[in-house]
């Protein structure tokens, strides 16, 4: 069980590359994660669980399956997870998985994949490792007293995931969201008001509740 500090000791503020190292360190360290994919029909969503590994210097994340399986056609089809790893905080991570066939990298992940090594001992090749390419991913945490911390990053090009909810230049400083926000997240700078991210828990009554459609509720679409 995680007893470390809230959100894996990520602060408001700090850079995409420490986010993404203490979310990628807190992944490799759980060793596996449940994979949500699109099934062949391209519509309805599958869940797996994979080991995940860092197998070269860079520190990305690897993740393996036989070209049997359901997953291996589904990344045929649509390269593109979402992965989440929980223990007290979790982490997501969404990106494109690529094929990486690197005698380096199957060496070490058969070197830390002994079991598996021995499962599939009649036929090596019959086992795909793939490396997530590009993302976006984000570190949740709920800690004492029920506040939350979160942190967003990206890798590999991508950007990370926009907030859920941004006041815009329509607020004339009403205060009626700073009242009404669930985690007292949202505070007055000079005449207008702001969100604090980081402990926002992305409910949307701020957005329901400003009289003034100051507040947007952003769109994310990835793939
Ligand atoms: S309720 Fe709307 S207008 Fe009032 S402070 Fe909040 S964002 Fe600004
Ligand atoms: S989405 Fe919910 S938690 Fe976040 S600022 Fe709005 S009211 Fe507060």
């Amino acid at each position: 069980m995680y007893k470390g500090p809230p959100c894996l000791g990520i602060k408001p503020g700090d850079p995409n590359d420490k986010i993404k190292e203490a979310a990628f360190d807190f992944v490799k360290q759980l060793g596996y994660m449940s994979f949500a994919s699109t099934a062949v029909d391209g519509r309805t969503p599958t869940n797996r669980g994979l080991e995940v590994h860092y197998l070269d210097d860079e520190k990305n994340l690897y993740v393996g399956a036989s070209r049997g399986k359901h997953f291996y056609d589904e990344m045929e089809k649509l390269p593109f997870c979402s992965a989440v790893g929980i223990d007290v905080v979790s982490v997501r991570i969404s990106g494109w998985l690529v094929k990486d066939d690197r005698e380096s990298v199957r060496e070490r992940y058969w070197l830390q994949n002994q079991g598996t090594k021995k499962m599939y001992h009649k036929d090596l090749s019959n086992f795909q490792v793939y490396r997530f390419e590009k993302g976006e991913g984000e570190i949740f945490h709920v800690y004492e007293a029920d506040a939350i911390a979160r942190a967003r990053f990206s890798f590999g090009g991508e950007k990370p995931r926009p907030w859920s909810y941004e006041i815009n230049d329509k607020c004339t400083g009403c205060g009626i969201c700073v009242t009404n926000c669930m985690m007292d997240t949202i505070h007055m700078h000079g005449d207008v008001a702001k969100i604090d991210h980081y402990g926002c828990n992305e409910c949307g009554i701020c957005y329901f509740s400003c009289p003034h459609g100051a507040i947007d509720k952003n769109e994310f679409v990835l793939v």
